[in-house]
């Protein structure tokens, strides 16, 4: 029997929202590896294609005209939901892209420091380089027990490496601990680093204002933002005029065979034609998101933790959750005899999608799991009661039947 909670209503309205799961019976509890996609972003993309499919910023035609103008626009709106400058704004195709893109824009030998729970898109980028913790210049500040990092081996890290590049994530996509980013961020300023923010996890629950975090650089992916999946941002703090990425079309104002000059704002980093749909669809959601508010997405997750709790997923004996219990979109948990992925496997036949792994955060999984990978469970405004019931009830089924075959 279902009792009815305060922001039930309030989750249905956001449900009612992605069609993916309003008219369907899937519990889509893998919203830290993708989000599903609002209305709003679904019908931008499919407009652009029947309505005004051409190229942005070229054509002398109308409907050319009404791509670049919306493409435009989801500039704006990114840069409303972050508060910043739309020529700040630069759209790529992910977190990913958007790390590798200014990881060649840091002089080589400046250190860079990094912590035990990032994600491979930031650790893999700088070693690429040849940067590695033995020779110095991957600084890694390790993860504690709790998930998250000591803020104070994070200062002792800045002190040690002043002017150093500061790479980090908001949330951590293993444990899902939010960091003390905000802390973080200055206390790498008052040791005149260069602050890079990876807000992959954040952008789409909790808000993250430019104005009040003295943030150089900021990634983030548009699928977890309820947008579509191979687009993202790079905030770039003072805008791009000194950068160059991949040059090509639409880059440059002026090319001879000695000489090429390079326009001004962030086209000069968005060479060749873009995902201009998938961008249109990541303002679509940006708006979405401000008409929401992060209020209210904040408040329909910490009801989801509230369900969780009641329904008894912290009290499966068999599960560890990493970090403390409280509100937050990701539960992690380590098994000590069941395997995550036979746990997963059977959630799956009652149509629960759960995650299981490493996360594409290999040093941070074999931190806490011992190599044998996590069980994830990551939710977004829209996951309701009856997610809940059927993923307790789902885990203490299979728990059940696989302790039986052991
Ligand atoms: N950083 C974090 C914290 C993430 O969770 C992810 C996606 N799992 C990424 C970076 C990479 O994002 P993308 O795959 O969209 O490039």
């Amino acid at each position: 029997m279902l009792r009815s909670y305060p922001k039930a209503k309030r989750i249905k309205e956001i449900r009612n929202c992605f069609p993916s799961l309003a008219y369907s019976e899937l519990v889509y509890l893998d919203n830290a590896a993708s989000s599903q996609t609002v209305d709003t972003s679904i019908k931008a993309v499919s407009d652009y294609h029947y309505n005004y499919r051409a190229n942005v910023h070229r054509g002398d035609f109308k409907i050319s005209g009404i791509a670049t103008d919306i493409y435009d626009k989801a500039r704006k709106e990114v840069a409303g939901l972050i508060n910043c400058e739309d020529w700040e704004v630069a759209f790529t195709a992910g977190t990913t892209h958007s790390m590798n893109m200014l990881a060649d824009w840091i002089p080589l030998e400046t250190p860079v420091i990094i912590t035990e729970l990032e994600h491979h898109s930031n650790i893999l980028p700088w070693m690429r380089q040849g940067r590695t913790a033995l020779n110095g210049l991957l600084v890694v500040v390790p993860a504690n027990d709790k998930g998250s990092i000591d803020i104070d081996m994070w200062e002792i890290a800045c002190k040690s490496n002043p002017g150093a590049v500061a790479s980090f994530l908001t949330q951590s996509n293993l444990t899902g601990i939010e960091l003390p980013w905000k802390d973080m961020c200055r206390i790498a300023k008052e040791s005149d680093c260069t602050t890079v923010i990876d807000a992959c996890q954040s952008i789409g629950h909790k808000e993250i204002d430019l104005q009040l975090n003295n943030i150089d650089y900021m990634a983030f992916s548009g699928h977890k933002m309820y947008a579509s999946t191979g687009t993202g941002v790079l905030f770039s703090r003072g805008g791009f005029n000194e950068k160059e990425s991949y040059l090509g079309g639409g880059t440059v104002s002026h090319v001879d065979f000695d000489h090429y000059v390079c326009v001004a704002g962030p086209g000069r980093v968005e060479a060749g034609t873009q995902n201009i749909s998938g961008v249109h669809a990541i303002g679509a959601a940006a708006k979405w998101i401000k008409e929401v508010t992060y209020k209210d997405i904040q408040e329909c997750e910490a009801e989801f933790f509230n369900m969780l709790q009641e329904k008894g997923l912290f009290a499966i004996e068999e599960m560890k959750l990493i970090g403390d219990i409280g509100p937050r979109s990701v539960y992690t948990f380590t098994f000590d005899d069941l395997h995550p992925s036979d746990v997963a496997g059977l959630l799956d036949f009652d149509n629960i999608c759960v995650r299981t792994g490493h996360m594409c955060a290999y040093p941070a999984s074999n931190k806490y799991s011992g190599g044998k990978g996590v069980l994830r469970i990551s939710s977004a405004p829209y996951n309701d009661e009856h997610d809940c019931v059927m993923l307790v009830e789902g885990l203490w089924k299979a728990i059940k039947k696989l302790s039986k075959i052991k």
